[in-house]
C-alpha cells in the first residue's frame, strides 16, 4: 500500500500514520519529496491497516496488491481444472456445454431435455429446483421432488446435473444428489451461504451478483476458498446497466479480465447475460471466441410454455443448430490436452514401434466393425436404397475432427476419413450387387 500524505501535513500527522502501520507489525518507508510525503506500507497483513486513508493528514492510500489471495493468479500461476462428475473443465479441456432448462418442470420436461442436449454435445444438465424469483408470486420450482427429477436424468444420462442452492441448511443434501453446486446472482454476496459452500468438496458455480464488480465477485470466491473448498468455477451471467434492449448486459470482457486476475476455470451465461433467445447464439458465439471454458444455456422443449425464463430459452432445434456451429467453428475441441497414461508409447524406438504396430492391427479391427454396421444398416434400408447418407457422412467427419488434437492437421484428417468412407461405399455397393 502506498499512502499519499498531503502538502501541509504536520510532522507529528506523519508520526501518526507510521506508528499504526508499525503497532500493526508492518513496515513504513518514508520518502519526503518537495511537496509532499510519501509512505509505502509493507507486510503481510496490508488489511489491518485498511482504514489508514481516514487519518489527519492523509491525502490517499492506495492499494498495490489485490485483496483477494487464493482466488488470484499471484498466489496460483497454474490456471485451475477442475471436474465436475467427470467432466473436467479449464485449462486444457474442451469447452464445456452445460443446457437444460431453467426450471425442472416435469419428468418428461427434463427427460427429453437431458436427451437432447446429450444427443447435441452438451456434458452436463442444468435444470433449476429451488428457484430465487424476483417475484414471489411467480414459479418458484418444485424443491426436492425436482432433486429427484435430476438424479433420475442422470441416472439415464449419464450426465452430471448442475443446480442452485438458496440456502445453507440445503447444502448436505446438494452434496449427495448434486455435481455441481450454483450460486445464483442475487446470493452472491451471501456471505454466509459462501462461507457454508466450504464445508463441501463439490464444485461451485459462482454467478456474478448483477451488481458486482469484477473484484467483488473475485472476493465472493474468496470466501469459499478460504472456508477450504477450491472447487469454483466463475460465471458471468450479465450485469445490470442503464441499457434496455437486453435483460442484462453481458459483460464478456470479464473472461480476458478474469484470465489476467484468477486461475479459476471462467463460464458464460448467455441466456441471463441477454434474455432473449435470438441474441443466445451469438453471444454463446462470442464467449468461445473470447476463450470461455464453459457456457450455460436454458434449452426448453416448447419455450412459450416454460414456467420460467422462456423468452431466452432455446428450442431443441435452435440448441442444434448451435452446437453444429460451435463444432463448425472448431471451439468444441481440447486447447491442450493433457496426455493420459494409454497414449504414452512405451520407451524408446522400439516401444514406439510396437505401439504402432498395435495400432494398426487396431485399426484393421475397429475398419471392420466399421463395415460390418454399415452392411447392416444397408440390409435394413433394402437393397434397392443407397446404403449411406451425405448428410450423415458430412456430419461424421465434423464429429471425427472434434476429437483430433492437432497432430495431424485437418487435411491430413479429411484424407484419411474421405478413403474410410470410399471404402465403406464400396463394399456396400460390391455386397448389394452380390
Ligand atoms: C439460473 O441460472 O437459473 C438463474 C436464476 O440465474 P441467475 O442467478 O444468474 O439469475
Ligand atoms: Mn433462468
Amino acid at each position: 500500500m502506498i499512502v499519499v500524505m498531503r502538502p501541509q501535513a504536520l510532522p507529528a500527522e506523519i508520526d501518526g500514520v507510521c506508528d499504526l502501520i508499525r503497532s500493526q507489525g508492518l513496515e513504513a518507508f518514508v520518502s519526503e519529496g518537495q511537496e509532499r510525503v510519501i509512505i509505502g506500507v509493507v507486510g503481510r497483513d496490508i488489511e489491518s491497516v485498511a482504514h489508514i486513508g481516514t487519518l489527519p493528514g492523509v491525502e490517499q492510500a492506495l492499494r498495490v496488491t489485490h485483496p483477494y489471495k487464493l482466488a488470484s493468479l499471484e498466489h496460483h500461476p497454474d490456471r485451475t481444472r477442475i471436474t465436475i462428475g467427470d467432466v473436467p473443465i479449464g485449462v486444457g479441456a474442451p469447452l464445456v456445454i452445460m443446457a437444460g432448462p431453467c426450471s425442472v418442470e416435469s419428468r418428461d420436461q427434463l427427460l427429453t431435455t437431458a436427451r437432447c442436449v446429450r444427443r447435441e454435445g452438451a456434458t452436463v444438465l442444468r435444470g433449476g429446483a429451488f428457484k430465487p424469483r424476483t417475484s414471489p408470486y411467480t414459479f418458484q420450482g418444485l424443491g426436492d421432488d425436482a432433486l429427484d427429477l435430476l438424479a433420475q436424468a442422470r441416472e439415464e444420462t449419464g450426465m452430471p446435473v448442475v443446480t442452485e442452492l438458496t440456502d445453507a441448511a440445503q447444502i448436505e443434501t446438494f452434496d449427495r444428489r448434486v455435481d455441481l453446486i450454483q450460486v445464483g446472482s442475487r446470493n452472491m454476496h451471501n456471505f454466509a451461504l459462501l462461507r457454508a459452500l466450504g464445508q463441501t468438496r463439490k464444485p461451485v458455480l459462482l454467478k456474478r451478483g448483477f451488481g458486482s464488480t469484477i473484484e467483488e465477485w473475485l472476493l465472493a470466491a474468496e470466501y469459499i476458498l478460504a472456508a477450504g473448498n477450491s472447487n469454483v468455477i466463475m460465471c458471468e451471467r450479465g450485469i445490470r446497466t442503464f441499457e434496455r434492449a437486453t435483460r442484462n448486459t453481458l459483460d464478456l470482457s470479464a473472461v480476458p479480465v478474469l484470465r489476467e486476475l484468477t486461475h479459476l476455470p471462467i463460464v458464460i451465461d448467455p441466456s441471463h447475460g441477454t434474455g432473449r433467445r435470438a441474441l443466445v447464439g451469438p453471444m454463446a458465439l462470442a464467449a468461445a471466441a473470447v476463450g470461455a471454458d464453459g457456457l450455460l444455456i436454458e434449452v426448453h422443449p416448447d419455450p412459450p410454455r416454460a414456467l420460467s425464463d422462456g423468452d431466452q430459452s432455446l428450442s431443441f432445434p435452435e440448441f442444434g443448430a448451435l452446437m453444429d456451429e460451435l463444432r463448425r467453428l472448431e471451439f468444441m475441441r481440447a486447447t491442450d490436452p493433457l496426455p493420459t497414461k494409454a497414449s504414452l508409447p512405451p520407451a524408446g524406438v522400439a516401444g514406439e514401434r510396437e505401439r504402432i504396430d498395435a495400432i494398426d492391427v487396431e485399426l484393421v479391427r475397429l475398419l471392420e466393425e466399421r463395415g460390418r454396421l454399415a452392411l447392416s444398416i444397408q440390409a435394413s434400408k433394402g437393397f434397392d436404397a443407397h446404403g449411406h447418407d451425405v448428410e450423415r457422412e458430412r456430419a461424421l467427419v465434423r464429429r471425427a475432427l472434434d476429437g483430433a488434437t492437432g497432430v495431424m492437421d485437418e487435411d491430413e484428417l479429411r484424407t484419411v476419413l474421405a478413403a474410410v468412407i470410399r471404402a465403406s461405399r464400396a463394399m456396400q455397393r460390391r455386397h448389394a450387387a452380390a
